[in-house]
């Protein structure tokens, strides 16, 4: 009788969006798929990123052989320098993922210290009791791969993320075969991405916007600036392709632009004819209907170039009257505010501006699959046991029912982060529960986590204090009414307090009328200032949090 068992193990994405990680385990063994990050919502101050809580990993160390990454989007290797301070462990991922991922890790000083390990569909690798073959799947990003990893009591698919495009840009087919292979052969579990599971039919295939920006490059009278995800290469490719078509030059504008556009050159995903860039300095040299500027910021980021650009803030990128705005992607829930904010400042210029407002045809398409493309895999793998993973609880509770319909599972299994699903041939059981939630990390620094919101709060609050700065703001004429006051508690003195006025008069005075009725930049301005000079003077860091009343 077989007493051993496959655990499998949550740790982040299921049960919120974002910070996906997996972990896999046979005895003493265990492996790791994904590891994730998820952009905090605008309620936690001062946090930068959230990643999952993985103390389980960090507890059983020793045992952790490998970090298995699916596919290159922040929500799957966003997280992994706070993963690598806590576990040196090999990274396993496919080219264009390790391409990505060390720019990140560089950053953060860890490239030369981790092992990375290529990896690419149809070669099969073993990891202890582990051997995994990854496939070819489709997705938004370029080169993402599913997981079929071979246990001692049978084959679990992870999906990673993907919809099922049949006529990809980079003529890398999803390799239907291998999954229908599987299913021949018997599958334990299958691991499949709930994203989309409220849309109806299938997801159209990335190529399905190239219509409507032709149509918009056709109609476009002077500068076009196109804006998307730097990680969307096929949109990149798109847009480029079209800036050939209608006989204009490219200026890539942005850091994350550059970096992708170089990595998606080199790995030969775009193809660049000679004389179709140039450098953003060059732009002088042309006339506004020869020009494309390929610009990073699409979601409203407040210090993006496009936002920049917006307030008429960016050294190379002005966007005059007439000129076009393309926002190819779509408006991430929680974004709307920054996204809103720049589109009215772009049409304050008289820019015609082109975003994702359901109407006109497509200019972005989802790169998640539908419902259709979940049962059509569903149907291909018949697995025993079905786990839905990345999303909310009522996602993924959605998904097991849908699963459940296609009448080619036994089992659909809805479980949570910090769930342990214990499995064998025959029998999968949620058991006990490990540590699982979210860390909170501040800016610059990898090792400044802070465990919960709260905790956080009252830890700064007690250790450093907090700094509440008010600026009274004339919001017809940007000026300010009254002279600042900033209130301190925990720590403070007359010296400190002139000093904080006069740095937010000075910051205030430094930036144009436009960008002081724009109170997210004056926020973050202030906050980042006022950190600096807090923490220059008195080598604390407080919470500092900027109120602007409108007067
Ligand atoms: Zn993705
Ligand atoms: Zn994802």
């Amino acid at each position: 009788m077989q007493t051993k068992k496959l655990k499998i193990i949550p740790l982040g994405g299921l049960g919120e969006f974002g910070m996906n990680c997996m972990a896999l385990r046979w005895e003493d063994d265990i492996i790791v798929i994904d590891a994730g990050l998820m952009f905090p919502e605008s309620e936690l101050l001062g946090v930068d990123v959230v990643v999952p809580d993985i103390s389980y990993l960090v507890e059983n160390k020793e045992y952790v052989r490998g970090i298995i990454l699916t596919h290159g989007h922040q929500d799957h290797i966003g997280g992994l320098p706070w993963f690598l301070n806590e576990l040196k462990v090999p990274v396993y991922g496919t080219e264009f993922t390790l391409a990505y991922v060390e720019g990140n890790l560089e950053e953060h000083e860890l490239l030369d210290e981790t092992e990375l390990i290529e990896i690419a569909p149809k070669e099969k690798f073993t990891i202890g009791p582990f051997t995994i073959e990854p496939i070819r799947v489709t997705h938004s990003m370029v080169d993402a791969v599913a997981l079929a990893i071979e246990t001692p009591v049978g084959v679990v698919i992870h999906t990673g993320d993907f919809k099922i495009d049949l006529a990809p840009l980079d003529d890398r087919a999803f390799d239907l075969h291998t999954f229908a292979e599987y299913g021949k052969r018997g599958v334990l579990a299958l691991l499949q991405d709930s994203t989309n599971v409220e849309r109806s039919g299938y997801t159209p295939s990335e190529r399905a916007v190239i219509p409507r920006l032709d149509e918009v490059f056709s109609q476009a009278k002077k500068k076009l600036f196109f804006s998307c995800f730097s990680s969307s290469i096929y949109r990149i490719k798109i847009a480029m392709e079209l800036a050939r078509k209608h006989g204009r030059k490219v200026a890539v504008v942005g850091r994350s632009m550059m970096e992708s556009t170089e990595i998606a050159q080199d790995l030969g995903y775009i193809d660049i004819p000679q004389g179709l860039v140039i450098n953003p300095g060059q732009m002088k040299d042309f006339s506004p209907e020869q020009l494309m500027v390929l610009i990073s910021g699409t979601q409203g980021e407040p210090m993006s170039a496009l936002s920049r650009a917006a307030l008429d803030n960016h050294k190379f990128a002005h966007i005059d009257a007439g000129d076009t705005v393309v926002l190819s992607s779509r408006v991430i829930p929680g974004n709307e505010k920054g996204i809103f904010r720049v589109i009215d400042h772009l049409s304050r210029r008289d820019a015609n501006v082109v975003y994702d407002d359901g109407s006109n045809g497509l200019i972005h398409v989802s790169g998640h699959g539908s419902q259709e493309e979940m049962r059509l895999m569903i149907n291909l793998v018949r697995p025993k046991f079905f786990i839905p993973v990345h999303g909310d609880y009522r996602i993924l509770r959605k998904h097991a029912e849908l699963a459940m319909e296609t009448g080619a599972v036994e089992h659909a299994i809805v479980i949570e982060d910090g769930d342990v699903l214990e499995l064998d041939k025959d029998e999968a059981r949620k058991k006990d529960k490990v540590t699982a939630g979210r860390v909170l990390i501040d800016s610059g620094s990898s090792i400044d986590v802070v465990e919960d919101l709260v905790i956080r709060d009252r830890k700064i609050l007690s250790e450093d204090g907090i700094v509440l700065a008010v600026l009274a703001i004339n919001k017809r004429t940007g000026k300010m009414e009254l002279p600042p006051e900033v209130i301190m508690r925990g720590f403070g003195g007359a010296d400190i307090t002139d000093q904080a006025c006069e740095v937010m008069m000075k910051t205030l005075d430094e930036l144009s009328s436009e960008q002081k009725a724009d109170y997210g930049m004056v926020n973050e301005k202030v906050r980042v200032e006022l950190k600096r000079l807090i923490q220059k003077t008195t080598g604390r860091r407080p919470m500092i949090m900027p109120v602007i009343l409108e007067i």
